[in-house]
């Protein structure tokens, strides 16, 4: 089965390279499909997950908000912050979740930064759910 080279890249370093079958990961504009040969494109991505299928079996990785770049044999996510669902720490997912809603809740309070504590859910609730491979 043909395949294509995968890379997650964050300013901290690579977290994942391999070649897989196929990608999905979530763009800004909505969840993109990305096979070998695929035409040569650059898109804003979503928090949200990367699916990698290979060999039959489907890796997950979330990822906090980048670009994907693709290639006909390479797709390369340049990434905030990304990790392997075997890599998240659900405890600090759960407690970075709690504080997020609790910002939220105090919202009419001056001082809070609405957007910036709404993507910090986002990412807690995307972290939590790629470690339970519910994606
Ligand atoms: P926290 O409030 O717990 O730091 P955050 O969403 O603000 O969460 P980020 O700024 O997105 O964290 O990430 C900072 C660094 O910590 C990145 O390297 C990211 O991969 C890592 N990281 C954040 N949360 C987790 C987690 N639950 N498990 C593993 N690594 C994490």
């Amino acid at each position: 089965m043909k395949t294509i080279k995968v890379s997650v890249v964050t300013p901290d370093g690579p977290v994942y390279e391999s070649d897989v079958e196929m990608v999905s990961t979530k763009a800004q504009s909505g969840e993109l499909g990305i096979l070998p040969g695929h035409i040569p494109m650059v898109a804003p991505l979503a928090i949200g997950v990367v699916r990698l299928k290979k060999e039959g079996q489907t890796e997950l990785v979330a990822v906090s908000g980048g670009f994907v770049e693709v290639r006909p044999d390479q797709v390369t996510i340049l990434a905030q912050a990304a990790e392997k669902s075997s890599d998240i720490d659900v405890e600090r997912a759960q407690r970075a979740k709690e504080r997020a809603e609790q910002r939220l809740k105090e919202q009419h309070l001056e001082n809070i930064d609405f957007r910036r504590s709404q993507l910090a859910l986002q990412r807690a609730i995307n972290r939590l759910a790629v470690s339970k491979g519910r994606m």
